[in-house]
């Protein structure tokens, strides 16, 4: 479980809505945070995941309710450049 993080899904604002993982089989997870975070803000200590999701729903943006549409298997460099652009 710890070592199969891909990255942080996040909404068109960049709040962070949960961190997407691969499970045993290579499929992409979203683990759903209770609330979600705003980055400009200190990153929490911990948070509460509330479900694990997979690929195809619909995850809503606590802070600013945008709608993200959380797709499976994106290529792993956009993931690096948008680390990068950050
Ligand atoms: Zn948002």
């Amino acid at each position: 479980m710890s070592n199969n993080l891909i990255g942080n899904k996040r909404c068109s604002r960049g709040h962070i809505l949960g961190q997407m993982r691969k499970n045993g089989t290579g499929t992409e997870l979203l683990e759903l945070f209770r609330q979600a975070i705003d980055y400009d803000q200190e990153m929490p200590e911990s948070v509460d995941v509330i479900g694990i999701f997979s690929a195809g729903q619909m995850i809503r943006c606590s802070i600013c309710g945008d709608v993200v549409d959380f797709h499976q298997a994106r290529p792993r460099r956009r993931f690096a450049a948008r680390a990068a652009f950050e």
